[in-house]
């Protein structure tokens, strides 16, 4: 049970008075909870079963735009409803909400009740059960990085996001007395998902101003994801509980080192780690390598799951740990993906291509289907690059824009098969909206640059 509380424990509080609110989630396309809350006793009485919501959920841009051109909805098609589907194995307390819990539910059709293809928990569900097919669990971790900042988001919103200033005044990178100036944040963030059931490990300050990484324990994926989203979404509620902004937009400013979400992955059979062998110099398995080959060769297709937005691409850029090649190499840092663990039961593949703004689930899923390929086609895994990967000139590059990617994803046969065209059909759509939106609008760049000199 990923959850800490069963529908009985739930339904128990709730008569005792000690839980008076269930929030009732899914995950939208940006990987937002997004859903109603509850007064508990209705929960526990009828819409445990299901409620609904507006199928534009996943069909808005990150401002809740109707954008046209989606297949599955539209207001031609008049915007009808989703199922909600709570998953009560997710059942977990609130602890920095008062008398409050949780549940994420699985988005269904209003008619069939079938799963929504391109709903992200079903997308990412798709890859785990061709996995568990061939006998395999796959177990990942995503790292999170975001940024503090001294201000609300309210505040720095009604300020016109100007003259943004960060937690700290200094590079906080691994800092024990600077990170111990932010605990009123983070020692709450920590216990509290703790105590929700999210195995915290650490967190840490990283290598900017106003940096934070925070670390969980590997788990299956769908629970690692799960783990993602209540754990971004609590880290901005807990920072504005504390009249701070805690924002995990990739580049928030073009002098400053991005945030990145790195994904460490492995996969596993009959609770034992598959990637491993004992007799491989670094402890690779064949498994491994065919995995990995897969996951490198289809890096463009998709990097848009990865970095979905045009700022995800300003943070692709030489000697700040954010990597450009779509090539692995042994503990080292400045390559897309690097091998941990070498030689352990823990050998693992980090992929550092993700920004922090990437959708765990979709993500997931697509680096899944990329692993799987490999695996199908025993595919042969190129020597590691050595030394400083931004100078090797060789080494192909990621996709440098969402213009690129787009096409790289509306172009992957290998997604198609594994996920379906409607569901890349969809995405593209998504991809293409943001790009619209970006060109529609004129920036302060140009016009500090032009307004006067052009
Ligand atoms: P880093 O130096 O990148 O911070 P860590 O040792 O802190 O590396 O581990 C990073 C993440 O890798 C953690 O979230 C950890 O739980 C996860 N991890 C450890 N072993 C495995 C594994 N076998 N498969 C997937 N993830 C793992």
């Amino acid at each position: 049970m990923p959850g800490t509380l069963s529908f009985e424990d739930l339904k128990a509080q709730v008569k005792d008075g000690t839980i008076d609110t269930v929030l009732v989630c899914a995950v939208d396309m940006q990987g937002r909870l997004m859903g109603k809350r509850f007064h508990a006793a209705n929960f526990v009485e009828h819409s445990h079963e299901e409620t609904h919501c507006c199928n534009y959920l996943l069909a808005t841009d990150l401002e809740m735009a109707t954008p046209d051109g989606y297949a599955s909805t539209s207001w031609r098609a008049g915007y009808g409803d989703y199922v909600m589907k709570p998953d009560l194995s997710t059942i977990r307390p609130v602890p920095w909400l008062a008398g409050t819990a949780m549940v994420l539910c699985d988005l269904l059709d209003h008619h069939t009740h079938e799963a929504v293809p391109h709903s992200p928990r079903a997308v990412l569900k798709k890859q785990v059960a061709r996995l568990e097919a061939m006998g395999f669990t796959a177990m990942m971790a995503t790292e999170l990085e975001f940024f503090l900042f001294e201000k609300s988001f309210d505040e720095i919103r009604k300020e016109g996001f100007r003259d943004l200033q960060p937690i700290s005044g200094y590079n906080e990178d691994y800092h024990i007395l600077q990170t111990t100036k932010e605990e009123a944040v983070m020692r709450p963030l920590r216990n509290c998902l703790y105590a929700a059931g999210i195995p915290v490990e650490n967190t840490k300050g990283e290598a900017e101003t106003g940096q934070e990484e925070l670390n969980i324990r590997y788990a299956p994926a769908l629970d690692c994801a799960d783990h993602h989203t209540i754990a971004k979404h609590a880290t901005k509620e807990i920072a504005w509980a504390h009249g701070r902004a805690a924002s995990f937009l990739p580049k928030w400013h073009h002098d400053k080192v991005g945030s990145s979400s790195h994904v460490h992955q492995s996969l596993w059979k009959d609770g034992k780690p598959a990637f491993f062998d004992g007799d491989d110099d670094l402890g690779m398995s064949e498994l491994m390598k065919h995995y990995m080959a897969g996951l490198i060769k289809y890096a463009p297709d998709y990097t848009w799951f990865l970095a979905p937005y045009v700022n995800s691409y300003k943070r692709f850029s030489k000697g700040t740990f954010a990597p450009t090649k779509t090539v692995w190499s042994v503990d080292n840092r400045t390559a897309g993906f690097r091998l941990c663990g070498d030689g352990t039961k823990g050998v693992r593949v980090e992929c550092r291509i993700g920004g922090s703004d990437l959708n765990p689930y979709l993500a997931q899923a697509a680096m899944l289907a990329a692993g799987i390929k490999g695996i199908e086609d025993e595919m042969e895994l190129a020597p590691p690059t050595k030394g400083d990967v931004y100078d090797a000139e060789k080494a192909p590059d990621v996709p440098r824009t969402l213009r690129a990617a787009t096409e790289t994803l509306r172009a992957s046969e290998m997604l198609r098969a594994a996920m379906g065209d409607d569901v890349i059909d969809h995405y593209t759509r998504c991809a293409e909206w943001e790009q619209e939106e970006f060109d529609r609008v004129v920036t302060d760049w140009e016009i500090a640059r032009g307004f006067e000199r052009a």
